[in-house]
């Protein structure tokens, strides 16, 4: 089974790296496709270009397991970056192989707000990461169709190519990019909240008021 691990990647962080390689264990993905958005329809327009946020996944990824790929078909698609279309194209790439998109709590709480979002649901199986601080109570209806549509297990989920609904339990690392963001423009460091390749990039790139760094050793 294939997972799609969708997000806007400004940057990525070892929250995102971390949780995708327990779910990919925990399920036993053949493949974790990163898919970073060119324009995300439900939020401000990200800080770092696409192309930067693209090269930071690229470096971020280097040493990961050679499953996780990176996949830039919303890049060259116009318009926003509707997950639904990426969706119906991997479908017709994959005919009917399973597939499953990885979401963390956050953004499963605002499907509703996705565009065609209960299609989704018909391409892909769901699999949710519970985000650290966020409650697991859904809205109402949300909260519906997960019950229509809870896997009834883990291996329940390669026996079909979508439409199933989990929780994937993943160590809870409260990082995100925003938080990233905000310590980069206090001056302060995001060391070890994302890998130190994609520090660089975004010191060389002065991104999010990063200051250029500063060399501290004797080489
Ligand atoms: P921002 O803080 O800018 O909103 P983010 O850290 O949430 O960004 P995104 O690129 O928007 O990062 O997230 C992509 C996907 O990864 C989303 O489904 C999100 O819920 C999930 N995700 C992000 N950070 C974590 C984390 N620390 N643990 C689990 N899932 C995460």
């Amino acid at each position: 089974m294939i997972g799609i691990f969708g997000g806007t990647f400004d940057p990525v962080h070892y929250g995102h790296l971390r949780s995708a390689l327990e779910v990919s264990e925990t399920v036993g993905l053949s493949e974790v496709r990163f898919i970073p958005c060119h324009r995300p329809p439900h939020r401000g327009t990200p800080r770092a270009t696409a192309r930067q946020r693209l090269e930071m996944l690229k470096t971020a990824l280097k040493n990961a397991p050679a499953s996780f790929q990176i996949d830039t078909r919303e890049m060259e698609r116009p318009g926003p970056s509707f997950m639904v279309d990426t969706l119906r194209s991997l479908r017709d790439d994959l005919g009917q192989r399973p597939m499953a998109l990885i979401v963390g709590s956050d953004a499963f709480r605002g499907f509703e707000t996705w565009h065609q979002w209960r299609d989704l649901f018909d391409l892909a199986h769901i699999l949710i990461m519970q985000r650290p601080g966020e409650s697991s109570d859904w809205p109402q209806a949300l909260a519906a169709v997960f019950k229509e549509r809870e896997a009834p297990g883990i291996p329940s989920l390669s026996e079909h190519p979508s439409g199933l609904i989990t929780t994937i339990n993943v160590t809870p690392l409260a990082i995100s990019a925003s938080q990233i963001r905000d310590r980069l423009a206090a001056d302060r460091s995001a060391r070890f909240l994302t890998p130190d390749s994609v520090i660089k990039h975004i010191e060389n790139w002065r991104l999010y008021g990063a200051k250029e760094s500063q060399k501290t050793s004797a080489d």
